[in-house]
């Protein structure tokens, strides 16, 4: 299904065609963002590319993903002007890759890896498959098509990308095919358990702190079938831990079973809020994030919001159909 995909062949040849290339996922970067790029990177070295790789600013590395191969990374200051080819991951729109935007039009050639069906597509060549479960999934496909080599770091990489994606193969993305495509990584090295312990089993102690009072002030709202909670900078402080640490933290917040959506809004700087969203599939979180200028999928999205918390939910809240 991913390999019948239009331009899946256009992908191979300007994969394989390609001597160097600069790779980049979306700002923020979770597990599937990293996991993807870096996974093709490795792949794209092995088979004797000169390959670098970067995310926007804040070039802050959540400590869950210390243990994915880093090698190729470097920041975003230093990244290469007018790269030959230029691949995004991940990356719902070119405004998603922060600083980094400016090589899409700079670029030779770019490719664009993705799987969220908000994506209008920005590239020389768009592979943008919503059927797949993570990007890091249409990764697999296009290293195996290319016959690059699929080794330790490369598997390791991937699955961690189908286990973020996929809440450990629990949400409805999860396909036979995506199944298939662990068992394959597996095979070729990846360890499930390892990525488990660093990505779900261990935080820092600050992080408990963090979680307690994000969930002590969290809202029940019974007539919108709504959850939600917001995350401060004193939170942050208190605990000791950036906000690179918290992408888990809605996992907590969206189990509330009266609410068939989860909402946790993260101050960041100059009053903005970092609105994540979560649903059961009664509601298309998707749409409600690109209606306030944000993206992601039917199940999973998130905006920037300019203003208050209190703006931020409002905004939310009326676009719920009860
Ligand atoms: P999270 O809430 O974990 O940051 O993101 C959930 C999903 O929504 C991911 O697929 C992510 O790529 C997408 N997403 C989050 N924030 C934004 C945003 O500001 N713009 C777009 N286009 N997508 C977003
Ligand atoms: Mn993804």
């Amino acid at each position: 299904m991913i390999r019948e995909h239009p331009a899946f062949s256009d992908a191979v040849e300007l994969l394989r065609s390609a001597t160097s290339m600069t790779l980049a996922c979306h700002v923020g970067p979770d597990g599937d963002a990293l996991g993807s790029m870096l996974g093709l990177g490795v792949a794209a070295e092995g088979a004797g590319k000169k390959v670098e790789a970067s995310f926007g600013e804040p070039f802050d590395l959540p400590h869950a993903y210390r243990f994915l191969p880093l090698d190729l990374l470097v920041p975003p200051a230093r990244v290469t002007e007018a790269p030959e080819l230029f691949v995004t991951f991940d990356a719902g729109s070119a405004d998603r890759l922060g600083d980094l935007e400016s090589r899409v039009e700079r670029a030779e050639a770019v490719l664009v890896i993705d799987h969220h069906a908000s994506n209008p597509g920005f590239g020389t060549v768009d592979l943008v498959v919503p059927e797949a479960a993570a990007t890091a999934e249409i990764v697999y496909h296009l290293v195996a098509a290319l016959g690059w080599p699929l080794d330790e770091p490369v598997a390791m990489a991937l699955h961690t990308g189908l286990v973020t994606d996929t809440g450990r193969f629990q949400y409805s993305n999860t396909t036979p095919g995506t199944l298939r495509v662990a068992a394959s990584l597996v095979e070729a090295g990846a360890r499930p358990e390892v990525i488990g312990r660093h990505v779900y089993e261990e935080v820092p102690f600050g992080y408990l702190r963090v979680a307690g009072a994000v969930l002590s002030r969290a809202v029940l709202e019974p007539g919108h079938r709504l959850v939600w909670s917001v995350l401060t900078q004193d939170d942050l402080a208190a605990g000791g831990i950036g906000l690179e640490a918290t992408d888990n933290l809605i996992d907590l917040v969206r189990i509330a079973e009266e609410a068939d959506v989860a909402v946790l809004m993260k101050e960041l700087d100059r009053g903005r809020v970092k609105v994540s969203l979560r649903s059961r599939g009664r509601v298309d979180v998707g749409a409600i994030a690109v209606a306030l200028g944000g993206g992601g999928h039917h199940n999973a999205a998130g905006f920037t919001w300019e203003g208050s918390v209190v703006e931020a939910i409002a905004a939310v809240k009326e676009r719920i159909p009860r």
